[in-house]
């Protein structure tokens, strides 16, 4: 009997040569991640070792989606196949050993994870697992769901087989995300908010017993043993990418929001801001693809907000958000109280374009998604599709070269050259030396005056 079997599994019915995607692979894959697997594969071959392409690309692939990630895993020694992978086709790499892990940047750039095929042993629920190392099957046993449970061999006897213990493809085929055994939300308690992060991404249901498993961890307030960090981080991922609005409420709905933090609410008003926001994201992205947004950041301006400042800043904390976000919530805060002061009301757009060009992007989206008058939402979206673009002819040096020598002066008048740019009053570089001058002369008339 093989180790497999002895798990209850369906695994007789598994046939090892039954699927191929050399085709898939090549046809989906960029070249050049074709190109390093097959070097991958070659390597790995020559090192006596069996290499495979596991997680969520094999899935990808299987849906034909697009695949970005690259997730190698090793059967043999993967920290001395990845040392020799760099060798040959990296620049650099990190490692891991106390999880036989590493982390490389290939010479394209590209960044590939690469781990030894391993079982984990879970010492206490939510806590990082101890390392155990075994064979591929093992590795894929311990994985979170059936459809992210496969590997694709890369060495060459046999690119492209897929290997699916799990009936990966099955699930796939009826948008089932079903956990792998019993014990597998216990396990890792994470994996309740993964299930949700690929309900929601693929529109896929959960199956009923994953789902009835699922509702007990909830009831037991399971997310208390994960760590801020690991939860942080599955939060920003799942609003990264798909529908972030439909994932928080989704949250919101199953009780989970609040045992991440239990104030932490998403109620009507914010799940139709977070509509309006990923429409505006769509926009953006599609109209400034230059400009690369984080687009996690404001759906969660949106979950932080209508609490006290103080209570956003701590829970931020607590939950290990980055030291910008909190920055973040205090501008928006400052921004908004000069709005309801009437600070801004007779603003020029200028004016009103310093005041937004210390806050990010991504702050200026959540206000244009959630501010319900409709003149400062058309001034917000002029700020975007105008004023934030306008730059200046001239520069410190320009100044420096017409006897400016306080750095003070120099900022404003760069400051109040930019505002009259946006309003229209100047428009090239003629004008701004000539307003220049003038200020610097206007300046030393009333420094003389003093004297
Ligand atoms: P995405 O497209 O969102 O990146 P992904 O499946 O690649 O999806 P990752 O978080 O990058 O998601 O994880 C890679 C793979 O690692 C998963 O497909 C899964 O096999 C495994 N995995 C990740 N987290 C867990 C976990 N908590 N428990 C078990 N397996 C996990």
């Amino acid at each position: 009997m093989s180790l497999l079997e002895n798990k209850g599994n369906d695994f007789a019915s598994y046939k090892s040569d039954e699927v191929n995607l050399k085709d898939r692979l090549v046809k989906q894959l960029p070249s050049k991640d074709v190109e390093m697997l097959v070097n991958a594969g070659k390597l790995a071959q020559n090192m006596g070792v069996k290499c495979y392409l596991v997680g969520g690309t094999v899935r990808d692939l299987v849906l034909k989606k697009r695949c970005y990630d690259i997730d190698l895993t090793v059967d043999g020694d993967g920290l001395a196949f990845a040392e020799q992978f760099t060798k040959f086709y990296g620049k650099r790499m990190k490692s891991f050993a106390q999880f036989g892990t590493a982390f490389v940047v290939l010479k394209t750039g590209k960044k590939i994870d690469i781990s030894t095929s391993r079982t984990e042993v879970y010492t206490s629920p939510g806590s990082l697992p101890k390392v155990k190392y075994g064979e591929i099957e093992y590795d894929l046993y311990r994985r979170d769901f059936t459809i992210n449970s496969m590997a694709i061999s890369v060495n060459p006897e046999d690119f492209g087989r897929l290997l699916d213990f799990h009936s990966g493809v099955k699930d796939l085929k009826a948008k089932v995300i079903r956990i792998l055994n019993d014990q597998s939300f216990e396990d890792d308690p994470l994996r309740v908010l993964r299930a949700i992060r690929f309900e929601q991404r693929l529109g896929f249901d959960i199956e009923n017993r994953t789902k009835e498993l699922m509702m007990k961890s909830i009831e037991s307030n399971c997310l208390k043993t994960v760590s801020a960090e690991r939860v942080y981080t599955e939060l920003i991922v799942s609003t990264n990418k798909g529908d972030a609005a439909k994932f928080i409420t989704r949250l919101s709905e199953l009780g989970i929001l609040r045992q991440i933090h239990k104030s932490l609410y998403f109620d009507e008003l914010k799940a139709e801001q977070a509509k309006e926001l990923s429409k505006l994201l769509e926009w953006f992205v599609k109209e400034y693809p230059q400009d690369k947004i984080e687009k996690w950041y404001p759906f969660h301006l949106i979950l932080f907000s209508g609490l006290p400042k103080d209570m956003q800043t701590s829970i931020a904390k607590q939950l290990t958000y980055p030291s910008n976000f909190i920055k973040s919530i205090s501008k928006i805060k400052l921004f908004l109280d000069k709005i309801d002061s009437g600070e801004l009301k007779d603003s020029t757009d200028g004016e009103l374009a310093l005041k937004l060009s210390g806050l990010r992007i991504e702050d200026v989206l959540y206000l244009l998604a959630v501010v319900k008058d409709d003149e400062l939402k058309s001034r917000l979206r002029h700020y975007l599709t105008h004023s934030r673009s306008v730059s200046l002819s001239i520069n410190g040096h320009d100044l420096l070269m017409m006897g400016v020598t306080l750095g003070a002066l120099i900022g404003s008048i760069l400051q109040t050259l930019k505002i009259q740019k946006i309003d229209g009053k100047i428009s090239n570089r003629e004008d701004e030396l000539e307003l220049a001058k003038k200020m610097v002369d206007d300046d030393s008339d009333s420094a003389t005056n003093l004297e």
